[in-house]
Parts: C-alpha cells; structure tokens; sequence
C-alpha cells in the first residue's frame, strides 16, 4: 500500500478553455453560513488553462467519470494504490469515502488523532459536527434547557423544596464518553465499508500522491474534506480567549461570560451558558444579530434572550482583553471596559483548513479565505483533486456536506454526475428560543421577486399562559405573489428546527399558499398557525420606478 511515486504525468496543457467555476458570494460571514441560496450562489464563467483537452470537453457537457475513464490527470497505465484517497474524515470526507467505497472502489481515508479541541495534530473520526460542532453542542443545549422549564414548572404545580442544582463536571464527562462512543461507531461504518483508515495528517505532494505522516499513498482521485478550525483575531490578550471548542470543553462552568460575535454559534452558546445560570454578555459588531437571517426574525430572537436575562452589547467590537492577578478578565472595546468576566469567547467565524496541506504548490486554486475553489461537481483546479464541505466555504453545515460528499461518490464511481442542490436548504439555530428557517428571507424575496405578500403570526403559546413565562413565538410565511408559491418560512419559538425541518419538504417541492391552506391543521399546536394564516400581513408591491411599496395589512392570526 505504501509506495514510493514516480512523478506523476500530467498532460499537455491546454489554453483558453472554458470551464465553470463555483464562486462564492454570499452575504453571509463564515460565521452565518445559512442563507446561501440559488439566489446567493453564482456561478461564474472562468477562463482556466485545462490540464488536458478531454478535461476541458468533458467540463463543457459538465460530467466526468473518473472510474469509467479517467480524465482526471490519472496516468491511465499506472496502478494506484487507491481509488479515491479521502483527507479529513468528517462528514463530508466519511459520506464520500463510505458512498465511494459501496460503489466498488478502493478507498482509504486518512484522519488525526482523537481530540476535543481541534489543532494541526488533532482532530478525531466524526469531525468538527460530531466531536466539536453540531452534537456536543446539541447535547449542552438539552442541558441549559432545564432551567427554563423548571421556571414554567411552577404554574403547573410543581414544587421543590430547594432549587436545582447543575453539575457541570458531570455533564461535560458523560458529554465525553459519548462522543467517545460516537467517533467508535464512525470508524466502525468507514470499516464494514471497506474503506481504509490510516491516523495521521495528510498532505499533497503531488495530484496522485498523499503524504501521511511520512508515508506515500497513491490514488487516482483525492478528495480534499478537511473542514475549517475557530478563528481569534489577533487583539491585545487574545490569548486568554476561548473559542467554540474550548467552550464545549470546559473544566468549570463560566461564572461571567462574554461572547463576541452575532452569528449562529454565539447565539447558541449564550443560550447555554445562560441556561446553566452563567451571567451572560453578547458583543456584537453590528446593530442586530444573525447578518442575513430574516430581518423581523433577527429582532425577535434578540428580543426574546434578552428577555431571558442576555444583556447585548451592539455596535461594540473587542479591542483587548485584560487578565487581572485574581485571574478575572476586563474586555476593552471601542465603547469602554466590561470588567468582571470568567471566561471571553470568540465566536467570529471559521477558517478553512487550507494552511500546509501542500495545495498552492500543487496549483490548486483558493479564494481570498483560503477555502477552495471547485466547479459544480466539486472538483478543483488540479483535475485528480476534489474537495466537499467547509473547507469550500459553499453552505458550512453538516447536511450540506454530507450532499456534497455523497453526489461526489456518485459523479466519480456511479457514472452519475450528480451536482449538489443548494435550493431551499432548511437551517436551524439552537438558540432559546430556536430558529428553524427554509428558503427566502422577506428581504431576498422582495429582491428576487418584487412582489410578495407577508403572512405573520407573533403569539403567546399555550404553555405560557400556565407558565406565566413571557415566552412568546414567532411566525412567517413569504409568498411570491405572482406564482402564489410559499418561497420562504420562518420560525422562532420552541421547537421550531423540528417543525420547520417537516415544512421544508413543501416549501422544497414548490407548494403554493393555497396548497397550505388546504392543509388541516394539528391542533393546539404551534404549528397549525402555518396553515391557518390567512390573511397578509402585508402586501409588497415593486411600484414602476423599481421601489418597493408596502401596504400594511392587518395582523393575521394573532
Ligand atoms: P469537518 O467535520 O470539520 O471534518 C474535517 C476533518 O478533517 C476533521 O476531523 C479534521 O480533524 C480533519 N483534518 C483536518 N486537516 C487534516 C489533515 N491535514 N489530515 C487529516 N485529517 C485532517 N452544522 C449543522 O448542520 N448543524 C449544527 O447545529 C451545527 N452546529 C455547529 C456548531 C459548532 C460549534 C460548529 C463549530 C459547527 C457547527 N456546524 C453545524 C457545522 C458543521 O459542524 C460543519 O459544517 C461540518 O462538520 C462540516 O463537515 P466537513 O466534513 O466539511 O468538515
């Protein structure tokens, strides 16, 4: 399996051919990767110098069959230790690597060694989602959650006679041993898959060759799935911040907490910290949370933390922090000094994984970010290397990588070119209370269409009214008027990912409002508000000139 390589052929260039190119041009930071959708995404025509002709003919019909003949920069005569060599086993790299491996090929994956915080020499089978992101994350927001419901309890009658207490040591232990058990159950499907894991960290040496560790592995195609890491500007004390993997991981609960950024991930971990009685302070750079999110959303989910007890500090960017000799930290920004905290997180964004992986050298092309660039199929600039997930900054989410990973096996060992569907990606913010959201924000549809009508729903729901809680939820429904279809759906309010996750399949498959109407409702649910809004909130309608008028109607369904 090892070898060592001769250097390997390409074939004659070829110039001023044309080939698409996948550009990104989102509006969204990398730290709020959700709205990326057709109307975001653009494809740009590129002029590239083609490895080979066949290449560039092939890119033109847009499919390539690397398994059924290989046009990959692969030297047709030459024998290859792999089929696909797979650097990075998250999700994307264990998707691809699993689906390529059932489709008959050879396949090894190579990943770092098990950590919980991610380093160049530490990572873990499972990835950032499963080890550092969506799961353990998940599993703090089911335990921050009690706290809220042992308040609503009351109304309901029960007692207790001393209050709740929370111990973090056990939760972030029995956190641990599960993902400890998860990381085992990904390397037992990437092994009854067939699929080689070698622990090490891979590097390009050349478009067939990886390097693990010192070691040469030969493939005809590499997959680059390597993901992104946290991101600390550099300020002042920079040093004594903690980022998101840190965070998941921490020795002690967080007295006082600050959390710079807007994104998704701060909303999440300011519900966490919060829910387990943490005093918490969120700076924001901006006016309002979650750039690119529907605008009356963004208000709502603010509201509603800061109703919880999360004080937001906007328009306040970090300067530097100072660590005092009883060990508490001052955050220095561009308005003064909050004193006092435990623990400052930085939740500012992510970085492609791109530095040392040997790429530039091998000519494949990457964006101002680092993250690389790939045609519609995933594919790089250097034909025998592809790459799936964050580390392409498309859509940064686990489901998407996992579409990515798996239409790569398809289009390069199932002679089905498959291109991934970024249309009506349904997201979620675990914040409390949750956003769940698919397809267009009011803004875009309003760009996209001109002229849309608004159904909106903002209630109390039933268990506050025995709670006394001021819990309140928040609904949308945004409508092309011209085709009646409902292109956009928003939710804020408790278990809004889990409706909203349903209500993607209609929105998806293009369903019209009457459509939604028709529907019977679930009652008394939340939910049913979805197909019982019936008359606009709002008309928007494009005037001639191009503006937008909006005629206000009367408050639907509240
Ligand atoms: P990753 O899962 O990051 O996998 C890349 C792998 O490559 C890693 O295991 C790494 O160790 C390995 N690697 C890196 N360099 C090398 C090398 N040179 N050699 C060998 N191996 C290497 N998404 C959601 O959909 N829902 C959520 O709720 C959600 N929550 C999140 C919460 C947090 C705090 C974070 C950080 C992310 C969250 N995400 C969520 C995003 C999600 O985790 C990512 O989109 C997803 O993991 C991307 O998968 P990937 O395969 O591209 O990369």
């Amino acid at each position: 399996m090892v070898s060592s390589l001769a250097a390997p052929k390409l074939t004659t260039t070829f110039s001023s051919s044309t080939t698409l190119l996948f550009s990104k041009n989102l509006p969204l930071s990398l730290s709020s990767p959700f709205l990326s959708l057709p109307l975001n995404l653009t494809s740009s025509v590129t002029h590239l110098h083609c490895r080979s002709l066949s290449f560039c003919h092939r890119h033109r019909r847009g499919f390539v069959a690397a398994s059924a003949e290989p046009d990959n920069g692969a030297d047709s005569a030459r024998k290859y230790d792999f089929d696909l060599f797979t650097v990075g086993a998250g999700s994307g790299g264990v998707r691809a690597s699993r689906f390529a491996a059932n489709f008959g090929a050879s396949v090894a994956v190579c990943e770092l060694p098990f950590s919980t915080i991610s380093s160049e020499t530490g990572g873990g089978v499972g990835g950032t989602c499963v080890l550092r992101g969506c799961v353990p994350k998940k599993l703090l927001v089911y335990a921050s959650k009690y706290s809220h419901e042992f308040d609503e309890s009351h109304g309901f009658g029960w007692k207790y006679d001393s209050e709740p207490k929370h111990d973090w040591s056990t939760l972030i232990a029995n956190k641990n041993a599960e993902l400890q058990r998860l990381t085992g159950i990904y390397k037992n499907v990437l092994k009854n898959a067939g699929v080689t894991l070698i622990e090490g960290r891979g590097k390009i040496v050349d478009p067939h060759t990886v390097d693990v560790d010192g070691k040469l592995y030969s493939a005809r195609n590499i997959l680059i799935s390597v993901g992104g890491r946290p991101f600390i500007p550099d300020i002042p004390g920079s040093e004594y911040a903690i980022d998101s993997d840190a965070a998941l991981d921490l020795p002690s609960k967080p007295e006082k907490i600050a959390i710079i950024g807007g994104g998704y991930i701060a909303l999440e971990f300011a519900g966490i910290f919060s829910g387990l009685t943490s005093e918490v302070h969120v700076f924001i750079r901006q006016k309002k949370v979650l750039r690119g999110f529907d605008e009356e959303i963004r208000d709502f989910v603010a509201e509603q933390m800061s109703v919880r007890g999360i004080e937001f500090h906007t328009e306040e960017s970090p300067q530097a922090i100072i660590k005092y000799a009883d060990g508490s930290l001052s955050l220095k920004t561009n308005r003064g000094t909050v004193d006092g905290f435990s623990h400052i997180m930085f939740a500012t964004g992510r970085r492609p994984n791109t530095k040392n992986l040997g790429l530039e050298a091998m000519g494949v092309k990457l964006n101002k970010n680092g993250a690389i660039e790939v045609d519609e199929y995933s594919r790089t600039s250097v034909p025998s290397i592809w790459a799936v997930g964050d580390v392409t900054d498309r859509v940064n989410l686990t489901p998407v990588a996992l579409m990515e990973g798996g239409a790569l096996a398809k289009t390069i060992f199932h002679n089905e070119p498959t291109k991934p569907d970024y249309r009506a990606i349904p997201s979620a913010v675990f914040s409390q209370p949750p956003i769940g959201q698919v397809g267009l924000s009011e803004e875009q549809a309003v760009e996209q269409y001109g002229d849309v009508d608004i159904f909106t729903a903002n209630f109390r729901p039933l268990k506050a009214t025995l709670s006394g809680l001021p819990d309140r939820v928040f609904m949308k429904l945004v409508v092309c008027a011209k085709t009646n279809k409902v292109v956009g759906l928003h939710m804020c309010g408790e278990d809004s990912p889990e409706i909203v996750q349903g209500f993607a399949v209609a929105v998806k498959a293009g369903l019209t409002k009457a459509d939604f109407d028709a529907t019977v409702g679930i009652h008394p649910t939340a939910a049913e508000e979805f197909v019982t809004m019936r008359t606009p909130t709002r008309k928007i309608r494009r005037s001639p000139e191009g503006k937008t008028d909006s005629e206000v109607k009367a408050a639907a369904g509240v």
